[in-house]
């Protein structure tokens, strides 16, 4: 129990505590594990000395006693929503109710409010006017400037605004909570948004060596927690994505540059998840939003610096982008060497615009790492995003090619011969972007490539805020080039182009 951090009254009495720096309401169970954002907070914020406690999912519909129960903090409260933006956790794509969330025990939905950033920050606000709130994760977040809502189908003010929050701590916040603890104590004047930019190997090495117990708070008396099942037995190697995908928001969130930890530390790790009780050999996933970029960047990151491209892959590989896959060839050979693990598998998406063009592999370490990839740390099925298969849609979405995907096809098959396997290619596709209307999708259907692979899902497009996808949708029109954009708004037309697929199939 001691070595959580107390999320109870009871609790805090037991560490002999007679006041508390730092309380931080969260949507999420509590889970203090380096994957989920506010033990991580927690913890960084007890490294610095201060004493922090969590509340995570608290009761908002009742006379409000989880919001009471520690009183006020020394320094301020912390906001989250949790891993996700609410809306995105409680609605489909189709905005229809989600009967589970996998941020709670058992699975169980309803255990926080639909924009909860706004719910937790106003009765606050409203019990503690004098005590600052600070608000931060992926709602707080993608919601800072002005934005468009799909869900309400309107455009929204900053959450600052709507929220009443002192300040908001914009993408990954460890180093921008610190500051805002020691501005508070020493009675410096808050700025009222913060972004701290790209952590160094060595401070994000220090992040993950802070003594998280792996485990969700004794509190759950074991519940299953869907997500922590998910995570439990992965490790996250580097933060950020290049890609510059149009529909996605990790840029938005994380970064465009990459921060990679060192292999010791992410060694470290794994020998960590050896000792879990439950452990049986199997590293889930040695991830990141796009597993393949680890230790990748500029090589001048001079010319970095004064760069505007949102994506370094498209519409063309960067000359100045640094693609070796070397690093990362090393560190999937020294996990497979620590005491206790069997298996190292990379559950996370990869570019594979990063190793191959429409000619073959980029360079050796490439073709190395490919081959490496589909042998050791697939446990059968290579899961891949092409997302589409029509130029006009994967324009749209700024992603490669569909016949960069026909080569890969080639290659993986050229796997699977040389060493007599039966590893299948699994191929994800998502319906209902700009640009892709009936007849897009009935184009994919045909395509020759995918015929015979295993389709596991087509993901229905869900506008979520600061993506350019999201713009085209709410604005009819590519705000890159001003030209009008077909865009599917009617549900029931969006839903038909998720199912077409599988109609047809
Ligand atoms: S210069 Fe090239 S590698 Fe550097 S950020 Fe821009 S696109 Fe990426």
């Amino acid at each position: 129990m001691s070595n959580f951090l107390p999320t109870s009254k009871k609790e805090v009495d037991s560490l002999g505590w007679d006041y508390i720096d730092i309380i931080l309401f969260t949507g999420d169970a509590y889970i203090d594990h380096p994957a989920f954002g506010a033990a991580v907070i927690a913890r960084v914020l007890e490294a610095e000395g201060y004493r922090v406690a969590v509340v995570p999912q608290p009761n908002w519909r009742d006379d409000l006693r989880d919001f009471r129960k520690l009183g006020a903090p020394r320094l301020f409260f912390g906001v989250t929503s949790g891993s996700m933006d609410s809306m995105v956790n409680h609605y489909t794509a189709a905005k229809r109710l989600r009967s589970d969330d996998a941020y709670t025990p058992e699975g169980k939905a309803g255990q926080r409010p639909d924009r909860a950033v706004n719910v937790y920050c106003n009765i606050l606000k409203d019990l503690y006017p004098q005590v600052p709130v600070v608000i931060g994760g992926i709602e707080a977040s993608l919601r800072r400037e002005r934005h468009y809502d799909y869900w309400d189908d309107c455009m929204m003010p900053p959450i600052l605004e709507t929220s009443r929050a002192d300040a908001l701590v914009a993408g990954m916040g460890e180093k921008a909570v610190v500051k805002i603890a020691r501005q508070i104590e020493t009675g410096q004047p808050l700025q009222k948004l913060y972004f701290e930019g790209p952590l160094t190997t060595e401070e994000l090495d220090s992040v993950y060596d802070l003594p998280y117990t792996r485990l969700p708070h004794p509190r759950y008396k074991g519940k299953r927690i869907p997500a922590y099942d998910m995570i439990k037995f992965s490790i996250t190697t580097h933060r950020g994505c290049f890609g510059g995908c149009n529909f996605c928001a990790i840029t938005a969130h994380q970064g465009k540059m990459i921060q990679s930890r060192s292999e010791a530390s992410i060694l470290r790790e794994v020998e960590a998840v050896t000792k879990l009780p439950d452990f049986r050999g199997t590293i889930t996933d040695l991830g990141a939003p796009t597993a393949n970029m680890y230790r990748m960047g500029g090589k001048d990151r001079s010319i970095c610096a004064r760069c505007r491209r949102t994506s370094c892959l498209f519409p063309k590989m960067c000359p100045n982008l640094g693609h070796d896959h070397s690093p990362l060839l090393k560190l999937y050979e020294s996990v497979l060497k620590v005491p206790g693990v069997k298996h190292a598998y990379i559950g996370s998406g990869i570019r594979y615009d990063l190793f191959l063009d429409e000619n073959g592999f980029l360079d050796a370490a490439g073709e190395r790492y490919f081959e490496t990839l589909v042998r050791n740390h697939t446990s059968g099925r290579l899961k891949v995003a092409p997302e589409h298969t029509e130029d006009k849609v994967l324009d749209a979405m700024a992603k490669p090619s569909f016949t960069l995907f026909e080569r890969l096809r080639e290659e993986f098959d050229k796997v699977n011969r040389k060493f007599s396997l039966k590893f299948q290619l699994v191929p994800y596709f998502m319906s209902g972007h700009p640009g892709c209307g009936m007849k897009e999708m009935e184009a994919l259907s045909r395509r020759a490539a995918i015929h015979g692979l295993y389709m596991d899902q087509v993901q229905d497009f869900t506008p979520t805020p600061m993506t350019v996808s999201t713009t085209m949708f709410h604005t009819g029109k590519d705000p890159r080039t001003g030209k009008p954009v077909f865009v599917e708004r009617n549900i029931q037309r969006k839903q038909r182009q998720k199912s077409f697929f599988f109609k047809k199939g």
